[in-house]
């Protein structure tokens, strides 16, 4: 099935998907919510009742995805040179 919205995240540089797992070729677990929203560039998926979570979420990975908050976190730091010992 084809996901509704694709779209590289501005902050982290990742790709986001929305899917809806009603689609007659969902795969996706339904549970949660029919919305599901896929950080593709690391595999998590984060589910929603509706729509317009799953938009917004789709716009902030680097708040559900875990990876993504990993990103966030360098570039909040402007990858400091820091020296472990
Ligand atoms: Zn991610």
């Amino acid at each position: 099935m084809p996901a509704l919205r694709t779209r590289a995240n501005r902050r982290t540089g990742t790709a986001v998907s929305i899917w809806d797992t009603r689609h007659p070729d969902n795969w996706l677990d339904p549970e949660g919510g029919r919305w599901a929203v896929v950080c593709e560039t690391h595999g998590n998926v984060s589910n929603h009742e509706r729509r317009e979570d799953a938009r917004y979420f789709a716009s902030h990975p680097d708040e559900w995805c875990e990876a993504c908050m990993d990103v966030r976190g360098v570039q909040k730091s402007d990858y400091m040179e820091e020296t472990n010992g």
